[in-house]
């Protein structure tokens, strides 16, 4: 079985979620692998003023599956087409990959 590759999330806005007690991305939304300084479709953190969410992974903001996409407005089609994203010819949305612990 191949394992996917974990993405987490860098947004242009942040909202604090207080049902979950931690702050949600919002705004544009980019994909992020941690320890990096730039977004899976080359923007830097810092110069494009990215805030990032260690605890948000990438398809939670995706607004066809996602727990964390209130807010979100757009989602980068470079990242969505580099870390992949549920859609109509995806996998169907129920083969949900589990966690690890
Ligand atoms: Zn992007």
């Amino acid at each position: 079985m191949a394992r996917t590759r974990r993405y987490d999330v860098a947004a242009s806005g942040r909202w604090w979620d207080q049902d979950d007690g931690r702050w949600l991305p919002a705004g544009e939304v980019h994909a992020w692998e941690q320890g990096r300084n730039e977004t899976v479709c080359g923007l830097s953190l810092h110069r494009s003023g990215l805030t990032r969410f260690p605890a948000v992974t990438w398809t939670d903001v995706l607004p066809e599956s996602g727990g964390a996409a209130d807010a979100v407005r757009r989602v980068c089609p470079r990242c969505a087409s580099a870390a992949g994203r549920r859609g109509p010819d995806a996998r169907p949305a129920w083969r949900r990959v589990n966690p690890r612990p």
